[in-house]
């Protein structure tokens, strides 16, 4: 992988020096790789598996959190044996790259947890809101959304992440639509998108969180300053009368960035993608997010 930046170095797998190195052999199939899963008491079929990137989207879909963060954390060790064995030299057994891993991964969720608390220090919280994601409670489904505005242009565009009560990725959409419209229109017609999709995809028991204090609030009648807003913010509230199981609240920004970056993935405009396993650009939030459950 190195070669291909430029650095001189052989082409073979530096942990078991038989293989050529490329990512799915060096994550899946390498006889150091199959001995850390092993350690941590998971295998999977390599055979089936055509490329480690799709793999993981798969994996990202379908498994529940506790399983993510163990594959992460296996993932973690043997990348950091392998470079060990690049720049140092040095060979790790795969039970102890196994064991600092374990310690290094729990290291981090303790240091996310403690930058969590500081956050909190010092702050009137006036709500019932969190810092982090969290999953919904059993039985129900969670619908992140959150909507991205740049002044001055024509377009605006949101986002849209449903996870089930294990965290599991169900669908993620995003949609773009022509018209300036002010920042809090844009979050309205974000929460009126999750919604009308909710309600098509069948869903019953959801919880719909935004970062948009005012548009929650305008939707749930707690404020009614957004005249221009006031059809968007009717909309949704004559489609909620009917579905009591349908909640919408909102979250700070740090407990809502798939939807953030999703926001923000290219549409075409009056156009939206959906996604049955999660899009390569969230990938990165949603590890970190089930490793912070
Ligand atoms: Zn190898």
């Amino acid at each position: 992988m190195l070669r291909g930046k430029g650095v001189n170095t052989t082409i073979l797998c530096p942990l078991c020096g038989i293989d050529v190195e490329h990512l799915r052999h060096i994550c899946l199939e390498c006889n150091y790789a199959k001995g850390c899963w092993n350690e941590l008491g998971l295998g999977f079929d390599t055979s089936q598996i055509l490329s480690c990137s799709e793999w993981l989207l798969q994996t990202l879909a379908n498994e529940s959190f506790n399983k993510l963060a163990q594959i992460a954390t296996i993932l973690w060790g043997i990348w950091s044996a392998r470079n060990m064995r690049v720049w140092q030299g040095k060979t790790v057994a795969t039970q102890m790259a196994m064991q600092s891993s374990v310690i290094q991964v729990k290291q981090w969720r303790d240091s996310q947890q403690s930058k969590i608390l500081r956050n909190k220090v010092g702050v009137q919280v006036s709500e019932n809101v969190m810092d982090k994601w969290h999953p919904p409670r059993e039985g129900r489904v969670k619908i992140n959304v959150d909507a991205h505005v740049i002044a001055g242009l024509s377009w605006f565009s949101c986002g849209l992440i449903i996870r089930d009560h294990e965290g599991r990725f169900i669908r993620a959409r995003t949609r773009k639509d022509a018209g300036g419209v002010s920042a809090v229109e844009a979050e309205a017609r974000g929460v009126l998108e999750a919604i009308r999709w909710a309600i098509s995809l069948g869903l019953y028991g959801v919880d719909i969180e935004s970062d948009s204090k005012n548009s929650v609030h305008a939707i749930n009648k707690i404020v009614e300053n957004y005249l221009e807003v006031r059809v968007v913010f009717q909309e949704c509230r004559r489609l909620l009368e009917d579905r009591r199981d349908i909640l919408i609240s909102f979250v700070k920004k740090q407990a809502n960035k798939v939807a953030h970056i999703l926001a923000r993935v290219p549409c075409e405009i009056n156009c939206f993608s959906d996604f049955i396993t999660p899009p390569q650009s969230v990938l990165e939030p949603l590890i970190s997010e089930s490793l912070m459950i």
